[in-house]
């Protein structure tokens, strides 16, 4: 994965741990290059509860790695409005074969 910012690949680290730095913006797992990380306007969600930016997002959720909080990923799945008006023509079709109102 790139950096989100610059789009510079991940080069492996020598030794021990990544410079990169990992984040979630937009509700979308990013990753923030070494250079990058000193911009100001890196624009990453931040935790509600102790506003950190080192978030983890996976499977619909969103993890804070400093506090644990864990709440779930805002940001609709694609298609989910499509899928929300089949699922009320399915329910009108079923209310008129069960005659309900
Ligand atoms: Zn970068
Ligand atoms: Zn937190």
């Amino acid at each position: 994965m790139p950096c989100y910012r610059c789009g510079a690949r991940q080069t492996d680290p020598v030794r021990g741990a990544s410079p990169w730095k990992r984040g979630v913006r937009h509700e979308a797992q990013v990753l923030v290059c070494p250079d990058c990380q000193r911009a100001q306007d890196l624009d990453l969600d931040t935790c509600p509860t102790c506003a950190s930016t080192a978030l983890i997002c996976r499977l619909g959720e969103v993890e804070c790695r400093s506090c644990g909080l864990v709440r779930l990923a805002q940001a609709p799945s694609p298609g989910s409005p499509d899928l929300s008006g089949l699922a009320a023509e399915v329910e009108a079709a079923l209310n008129r074969v069960l005659g309900r109102k």
